[in-house]
C-alpha cells in the first residue's frame, strides 16, 4: 500500500513496505534497505516520501514512533482512511545512519535511526519545533549501549541484531 496522506497538517506519501527503488528524484541520506532487512525495518519504522521544493523531487525519511507501538495498526488506519493526527503525534522523521560509531569507546553499530535537527516538515516549522521538543523533553535520545556516552547525532533507535563488537 502506497498512499498520499495528510497528518498534522503535513502531506507525505506513506508506504507500508520497503520495496521502493531509489532514483535521481529521491533525496535520501542513506538507504536503510541496503543494510537492514525489510522484516526488521517493518517492526521499527515506515518509509515516507515528502515533496521537496523542486518539482518531482521527493525526500525519503523513515517515520519512527517513539512509543514502541505496533505500526501495523497505523498501516490499517491509513489503508482505511481512519487515521487521525493523534496516530502520528508520537512519530518523528528520522534518517538512517550506517556505521554509527561511539567516539568514546569506539564501538560501531551497523545501523541506527537519527533525527536531523533541521528536519524538514515543509511549510510546518511549528511541527518541527514540536517534534524536537517532544524527544528532548521525554529523553528519547539513546546513548552508547556499551559505555553510555552520547552520540554526536540525536539517535533514537539502534538496530540490535546487527551490533558489531
Ligand atoms: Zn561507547
Amino acid at each position: 500500500m502506497i498512499k498520499l496522506i495528510k497528518a498534522e497538517k503535513t502531506e507525505f506519501i506513506y508506504w507500508d513496505n520497503f520495496e521502493y527503488k531509489i532514483n535521481d528524484n529521491i533525496l535520501v541520506s542513506e538507504d536503510a534497505t541496503r543494510y537492514i532487512s525489510s522484516n526488521e525495518l517493518l517492526n521499527v519504522c515506515r518509509p515516507i516520501f515528502t515533496k521537496y521544493y523542486k518539482k518531482n523531487v521527493f525526500m525519503l525519511d523513515y517515520l519512527f514512533w517513539i512509543d514502541n507501538i505496533d505500526i501495523q495498526c497505523i498501516d490499517f488506519k491509513v489503508e482505511n482512511n481512519t487515521f487521525r493526527d493523534i496516530d502520528f503525534e508520537r512519530s518523528i522523521k528520522t534518517y538512517f545512519l550506517n556505521n554509527l560509531k561511539c567516539f568514546n569507546c569506539g564501538k560501531t553499530y551497523k545501523g541506527a535511526l537519527s533525527v536531523d535537527p533541521v528536519l524538514v516538515y515543509p511549510n510546518n516549522f511549528e511541527l518541527k519545533e514540536k517534534k524536537i521538543k517532544m524527544i528532548n523533553d521525554e529523553n528519547k535520545i539513546v546513548t552508547c549501549q556499551k559505555c553510555g556516552n552520547s552520540f554526536t547525532s540525536k539517535v533514537l533507535y539502534i538496530f540490535p541484531d546487527l551490533v558489531i563488537d
